[in-house]
């Protein structure tokens, strides 16, 4: 909403005066005795150019309440800005494209991702295998030594019981002797 200058002088409704005695712009008021606001044209004729309208004009009320607020724009300014839109449809029809562009590059990008994707599996899962093999072989690893541990152990024991053995029958035959 425009806010130009002082409250609505609506006692007087339909003011056509958008300009007030000190060179204020005033804030005309509609056929409805309600602030009017402010309006871009963008008709090819008024581009750019301002306008007082009525709040309720799209509320379908029939207030027909128009006054222009800038003055009519000449030739040269006409045809500028005619150049400016002309530019300015171009470069929009231009970065439209890129988008498109970019939008089409994405599924060959996902692609791409997509085989590194396969490519890094393969190689976890050839990793994972590994990684089980040497596992494996540290358990058989560590099953032959505990074997080979209790194997020793079963030896120690059965040269030390028959070193006992053969001592308790010498002592035997030795107390029969005597
Ligand atoms: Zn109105």
């Amino acid at each position: 909403m425009a806010s130009h200058g002082s409250a609505c002088p609506c006692g007087s409704s339909g003011s056509s005066s958008a300009i007030g005695s000190g060179g204020q712009v005033m804030t005309p008021c509609c056929y409805c005795s309600v602030e009017a606001y402010l309006k871009t044209s963008y008709i090819e004729q008024n581009f750019g150019r301002r306008f007082w309208s009525c709040v309720n004009y799209k509320l379908g009320r029939s207030c027909r309440f128009f006054h222009w607020y800038d003055p009519p724009m000449c030739v040269h300014g006409k045809r500028i800005l005619r150049q400016l839109r002309e530019k300015h449809e171009s470069l929009s029809i231009e970065v439209d494209s890129h988008v498109s562009m970019a939008e089409h590059g994405t599924p060959q990008k996902n692609a791409e991702l997509e085989v590194i994707t396969l490519q890094l599996r393969g190689e976890l899962s050839q990793l994972r295998s590994e990684l089980e093999t040497i596992k494996k072989k540290n358990d058989e690893d560590q099953r032959i030594s505990r074997n080979v541990l209790i194997m020793s152990w079963a030896f120690f024991s059965i040269v030390m019981l028959s070193k006992l053995l053969s001592r308790s029958t010498n002592d035997e035959s030795l107390a029969l002797l005597q």
